[in-house]
């Protein structure tokens, strides 16, 4: 196992000058930095070397990454811009905003959260306003690597997942262990692979639901059986309900806060995916631990402390929170879901006529489908690389090669955009399929 960031950093501190990956003492106090060494393929790396490469005329479709922002049919009804100007015109929050966050943001946020779930107990003192979604993870996994046992934490990340957490993970020295999210049972997690997987080192699971990628939402009763698993292992579960309340045809979303009586939570959300405004950088995490099991270990404390270190989101932007959370809102929210169901029955119903590729079940909510490639019927496509290599080189179609999120010869479909698009894009995949066919 090669040193962590972190592990450099203490040497550092401790006075040595020693490079921790040779033994050559080295001249200079700054290391080589192991994000170079242990370069790997990253969402947006991928996507901008693919990009570079379409040779065709024909216009790109994008349905690589999530941000449906840029389309006129999922803002109808949005009125987010309000409450940003009523935020920046009434001059109070041009001033440093409290290291964890406007007192009535956290307010809005908890009371959001708390919303239908029975014994969250999430008060305003248990969330913590962030930039984005992403630095809520980051703020979660620093505190968790931070034990002061010495021992190297390790903690549980699905597959396919979210590259974000096996990248942060890294910077802080845990431990990452995968569990494989199983495609023929509705993408659900196997809780014997949790049990073996785990050790006494294990500090916490992910979940993220509704998922991204698989287009999965979990039920009530697999949640309890996640929550029961985390209770017995003594695992806090960190919920990544980032889509939360993002689900359609008939399926319900349920929040992780409502188990946190049998194991503690940490739900991680943020407006950049049900808003649809990512680049307002604003997220959130809220402590749910109504039995108090995190107390002793002091995790509000730390993450605190923390808070006080790293800068949080812009005030006007914290401002604007209330407003948007008041559930004012429901006609945008109900377009937008009515847009991604339309979006992700299209592409079920194309992924099924075209031979090559094939998917197990219709996605239930969130922004994404993940899609079966079968290589073995294709020419010159050795996998889900050249696949989406190809396909953008032919016809301008950008797809995510699933290996880059843990799950070779598959890719990850964006259902965020309007289902015309969806249809070109789907008639150039099939003709790409068509042309790459092996005859038999
Ligand atoms: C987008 C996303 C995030 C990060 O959210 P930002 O607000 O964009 O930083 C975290 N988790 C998952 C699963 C996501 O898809």
């Amino acid at each position: 196992m090669p040193p962590s960031i972190l592990d450099q950093v203490t040497i550092y501190k401790n006075g040595s000058i020693t490079n921790s990956s040779s033994d050559k003492p080295c001249k200079r106090r700054i290391c080589n930095s192991l994000l170079v060494e242990d370069q790997k393929a990253t969402i947006r790396g991928v996507v901008y070397d693919f990009l570079s490469k379409s040779r065709s005329e024909k216009s790109l479709i994008s349905l690589g990454v999530g941000d449906a922002s840029s389309f006129p049919a999922f803002q109808q009804g949005q009125d987010v811009s309000k409450a940003i100007i009523d935020s920046v015109s009434s001059e109070k929050f041009n001033g440093y905003a409290p290291s964890c966050g406007i007192p009535f943001s956290r307010r809005a946020v908890a009371d959001y959260l708390s919303w239908g779930v029975e014994y969250a107990g999430i008060g305003e003192d248990d969330v913590f306003l962030t930039c984005g979604g992403t630095q809520a993870v980051q703020i979660c996994l620093t505190v968790l690597s931070n034990s002061r046992d010495g021992c190297k934490p390790n903690i549980l990340l699905p597959n396919p997942g979210f590259p974000l957490y096996e990248s942060l993970s890294m910077l802080n020295g845990i431990e990452t262990r995968f569990y494989d999210l199983v495609p023929d049972q509705n993408w659900e997690l196997d809780l014997g692979q949790i049990k073996t997987l785990s050790d006494s080192h294990t500090v916490a699971i992910v979940i993220i639901n509704p998922n991204n990628p698989s287009g999965a939402v979990y039920s009530r009763s697999h949640l309890h059986q996640i929550a029961e698993t985390a209770g017995e292992l003594n695992l806090l579960v960190i919920a990544d309900e980032i889509y939360g309340h993002m689900v359609f045809g008939g399926n319900k979303f349920v929040p992780m806060a409502g188990f946190a009586s049998i194991a503690p939570v940490i739900t991680i959300g943020g407006l950049s995916k049900r808003w649809l405004v990512p680049g307002w950088r604003l997220g959130w995490l809220a402590i749910c631990d109504p039995q108090g099991f995190l107390r002793q270990s002091q995790v509000k404390e730390a993450i605190q402390t923390l808070m006080n270190i790293v800068s949080g989101p812009a005030s006007i932007i914290q401002a604007a929170v209330p407003g948007l959370l008041s559930g004012s809102n429901q006609d945008f929210h109900n377009n937008v879901l009515k847009l991604l169901e339309s979006s992700a029955d299209t592409c079920y119903e194309k992924i099924g006529q075209i031979k090559a590729l094939s998917c197990y079940s219709k996605p239930q909510g969130g922004m994404f489908i993940m899609v079966e490639v079968k290589t073995s019927l294709l020419a010159g496509i050795n996998d889900d690389m050249d696949f989406a290599r190809e396909l953008i080189k032919e016809e301008s179609v950008l797809v995510l090669p699933g290996s880059v999120i843990g799950l070779k010869n598959w890719v990850r479909i964006f259902l965020g955009v309007p289902v015309d698009l969806m249809r070109e894009a789907f008639d150039r995949i099939n003709s790409f399929s068509e042309r790459h066919l092996l005859t038999a």
